[in-house]
């Protein structure tokens, strides 16, 4: 016997239908791409734009009414390389709302990568802010499918490209009717595509559905996850163009936030400016990000007055990290993990009632974890024969996730990447009796020793809390005993001074004594990947003539 329910699709549109009816005058602002030369419109005051959720709704509708006069239908993918900003949030629910396919492309890819990638999602329509004016300029010509490249900004500012079929958003815009009724259609249908980032391989693309997108928005908004209500004002630093900002264009308007957007400025100074001037309250980024804001907090001797929780995940976050900003800036920072797999939240850190009676310390030790898993995201780690191990803390395995909100399938490729249903992560990690993770590393990044596996996450952990060291990554190197041995890489703070002795010295009774890296090398920086994450098969790369002293 089925229930008697009404059977209303869930649906992406319903999301700024339900954020203009319920807080139509909540505010959206976004650091401009065009600067101080954006102040030709009453919306902009040095190079900020403000408007509410009523004028997004109105915005979005248009894009509707433009995309539909050009033949764009359901199913159509529909590209945009663009920043965090108030034209790609409009996009968002323009394009998905037709029942067109979202297509966040990475636009800090190479651009060969960009056109592969736009060929392989076979990309109609391509919307782009005017820093990729280079990037669309390189790769028009080998996209053939584009039909029409649209510069997200007003005529003013209009690029002079040799591209055939450029078009000026705002003209569009300008011309198109407000008046559009988003269509009802089944909730299981493509929503938005994101490739992974092809550290091996060519990217992968995960096309998400508007149900999935929808359960995984609210998920993320509850109290023991983002905890993100109407009275909160969202920085989200996590790009639009990186698993839709972690869900926070979705969920901030189910719940009616005030949304600020830092376009182009992801530096410390252009976000501290931001999180004051709008009296931002949460926030969501990679650790390279809050180390950016640290540093800078630190050298200026300046305080955050309203920011009261950030969100980091992406690469494991430092303890150091999570220490610095909870005793010198009264701010915590929830540890998150996922992937662009998973929407891309899997698990969240927070503690439980009965940790309350605990000591700082103990509390400490759990909340560096990666987090318990959330509603609708179950875990399980295996062995090498996909034999379920204990959740005991200790026992470490490869990590197994299903749920509504992960992937069946990749776009396009036939072969199911499911084992017995759940989809292999690829980290390696434990499981608590409590449910918390704790991932030891990527399985690819695993450094074994003598046989034994050797966790490079926390000798990264332990060498960041040293004061003289700005960022640190360890890889493994061949040994011909021990078949790989740890080599540490670390990057020093401006002006610090540290030895090879000292860093070793470091880790003496830190650890056990055989995960002691063999050696260290300082480098000027660590190469970072399309989502700030530091390189490790570009590192492996640079150290792979290196020989242990
Ligand atoms: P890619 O880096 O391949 O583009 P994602 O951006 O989807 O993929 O990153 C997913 C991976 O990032 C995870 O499988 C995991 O290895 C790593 N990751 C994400 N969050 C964390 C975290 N909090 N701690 C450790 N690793 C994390």
């Amino acid at each position: 016997m089925l229930g008697q329910m009404m059977d209303i699709p869930l649906l992406i549109s319903s999301l700024i239908v339900h954020a203009e009816r319920y807080h139509g005058d909540t505010e959206i602002v976004s650091r401009t791409v065009e600067g101080a030369s954006a102040d030709n419109g009453s919306n902009v005051v040095k190079g900020i734009h403000r408007y509410t959720y009523a004028d997004a709704h109105r915005r979005a509708k248009k894009v509707a009414n433009v995309l539909t006069k050009r033949g764009i239908v359901l199913g159509d993918r529909v590209a945009t390389l663009a920043w965090n900003n108030y034209r790609h949030f409009e996009l968002y629910y323009g394009i998905s709302g037709i029942g067109a396919v979202m297509h966040t492309i990475n636009p800090r890819l190479h651009p060969e990568q960009v056109a592969w990638i736009a060929n392989h999602a076979e990309d109609k329509v391509l919307f782009f802010d005017l820093t990729f004016a280079p990037v669309v300029e390189k790769i028009a010509a080998l996209c053939p499918k584009v039909t029409a490249w649209v510069a997200m900004t007003d005529r003013k500012h209009m690029p002079a490209l040799k591209v055939d079929n450029l078009l000026c958003y705002e003209d569009l815009l300008a011309e198109a009717s407000d008046e559009f009724r988003w269509p009802e259609f089944d909730e299981r249908s493509a929503a938005c595509l994101c490739y992974t980032s092809g550290t091996t391989g060519n990217p992968k693309g995960v096309l998400y559905s508007h149900r999935s997108t929808l359960l995984h928005a609210m998920a993320s908004i509850q109290p023991d996850v983002f905890g993100m209500s109407g009275r909160e004002t969202v920085l989200p630093v996590v790009p639009m163009f990186h698993v839709n900002a972690w869900g926070v264009a979705y969920s901030a308007p189910m719940v009616g936030a005030k949304l600020v957007f830092p376009g182009p400025g992801l530096d410390g100074p252009n976000l501290c400016e931001l999180f004051e001037q709008e009296q931002v309250t949460l926030s969501a980024g990679v650790p390279t990000v809050w180390l950016g804001v640290l540093q800078y907090l630190q050298a200026n001797k300046k305080k955050l007055s309203t920011v009261k929780k950030m969100v980091c995940g992406g690469s494991a976050v430092p303890p150091a990290l999570i220490k610095a900003f909870e005793q010198d800036y009264g701010i915590k920072i929830h540890q998150a993990w996922g992937m662009t797999e998973m929407s891309p939240l899997g698990t969240y850190s927070s503690l439980k009632k009965k940790h309350d009676t605990l000591s700082k310390d103990e509390q400490f030790a759990i909340e560096v974890k990666q987090g318990r898993g959330i509603y609708g995201v179950d875990l399980k780690i295996v062995d090498g024969e996909g034999n379920e191990l204990p959740r005991d803390g200790k026992t470490s395995g490869d990590l197994l996730v299903r749920g509504s909100w992960i992937i069946d399938r990749y776009y396009q490729i036939e072969k199911s990447p499911l084992v017995d249903g759940w989809f292999p992560t690829g980290d390696v990690g434990t499981l608590d009796p409590d449910g918390y993770l704790q991932i030891t590393d990527r399985s690819k990044d695993v450094i074994k020793s003598g046989g034994e596996w050797i966790s490079s996450i926390d000798l990264e952990n332990l060498a960041m809390a040293h004061p003289a060291v700005a960022m640190a990554a360890v890889i493994g190197v061949v040994h011909p005993k021990w078949d790989e041995r740890p080599l540490l890489v670390v990057v020093k703070k401006p002006g610090a001074e540290v030895t090879v002795a000292e860093m070793i010295k470091f880790y003496d009774g830190k650890i056990a004594k055989w995960w002691t890296p063999d050696d260290v090398q300082f480098i000027d920086a660590l190469p970072l990947g399309a989502t700030g994450k530091v390189q490790k098969n570009k590192l492996r790369e640079h150290f792979k003539d290196y020989k242990l002293p």
